[in-house]
């Protein structure tokens, strides 16, 4: 018998990342290329169906036998419709994305959340392995969380759970994406860091990581701006902690790779705020990158699974 693949995409707003990603979770091929929003929801939708379609025929030409389709978008997901409510970023507005894929490869398909297959695939697989409940966090332009318990990711009553980015923290705080003040995500995101630095610095265009960097060569200013991220950060994280209780905070996205230089002092942020609730380990994700595909093809292996007897 030949070995399966599952064809795994995961559709941003500037990249798709895509895989040929084994039963096990392991990737044996992966590809990117540019979703190109702009051009419009038609155009995207064709560009996901035409390399699902490439990477099926990769499969079989390197003897592999595709045995399903799991697409991963951001946004508002309808997991059971396979229908993409609702993703701003790419355009889409209630597009049965599931049922496009699965006809034009024949092959049975799943739609997911991206951040939400994200931290199944470190839950089940990587960051979280071993402990029951476990949120993923994943801190990059925006904030986004995923809540997954016994490796089951909850979606919520709309598909919208996991939007901790809008927690407000600050109240009449910074604007928002989202029309509010004070979010989360509009003071401790990796972009809201760096925009913060511009500001107070003069230096257009600084990024998170030349605050961590700067901070680490000894500029103040730029130590200030960090350590006030990661207070609020610890904020949103002892909110969350409250909420959900888990056993295992896992920490994604850009910000992550400022690695033990957010992780140290974040960790010690919250045990600081912490009164009763329990200390969760908080660890760094591992998949990088990866866990969108891979989480989407996990995710199409368990729509597999309840489908056949
Ligand atoms: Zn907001």
């Amino acid at each position: 018998m030949k070995d399966a693949a599952v064809v795994a995409l995961d559709v941003g707003g500037t990249g798709m990342k895509c895989a040929l990603v084994r039963p096990d979770g392991t990737v044996h091929h992966a590809e990117r290329h540019p979703t190109r929003a702009e051009r419009g929801p038609e155009a995207v939708i064709g560009t996901i169906l035409d390399v699902a379609e490439g990477l099926a025929q990769r499969a079989r030409d390197d003897g592999l036998d595709p045995i399903a389709a799991g697409v991963a978008v951001p946004g508002v997901i309808d997991e059971a419709n396979g229908i993409a409510v609702w993703s701003s970023n790419v355009g889409f507005r209630d597009v049965p994305l599931r049922d496009l894929v699965a006809d034009r490869l024949g092959l049975p398909a799943a739609l997911g959340h991206d951040v939400r297959v994200g931290g199944v695939a470190e839950a089940r697989l990587a960051a979280g392995r071993g402990h029951s409940h476990v949120l993923f966090m994943a801190i990059g332009t925006g904030i986004a969380a995923a809540l997954v318990v016994h490796g089951v990711g909850y979606g919520g009553a709309h598909g919208a759970a996991g939007e901790v980015g809008h927690i407000v923290v600050r109240p009449g705080g910074n604007p928002c994406g989202c029309g509010a003040r004070g979010c989360l995500e509009a003071h401790a995101s990796a972009r809201s860091i760096g925009r913060r630095y511009a500001e107070l610095s003069g230096h257009p265009g600084a990024t998170a990581f030349d605050v961590v960097t700067r901070a680490g060569q000894g500029d103040q200013l730029a130590a200030t701006v960090w350590r006030e991220a990661i207070g609020t950060l610890a904020d949103g994280l002892v909110i969350c902690q409250g909420l959900y209780d888990v056993n295992a905070l896992v920490i994604g996205g850009g910000l992550a790779e400022a690695r033990d230089a957010l992780l140290d002092p974040l960790r010690e942020a919250v045990r600081e705020r912490l009164t009763f609730q329990r200390m969760p380990d908080i660890v760094r994700a591992e998949l990088g990158d990866n866990a969108g595909c891979i989480g989407a093809a996990l995710l199409a292996l368990d729509h597999l699974e309840k489908k056949t007897p």
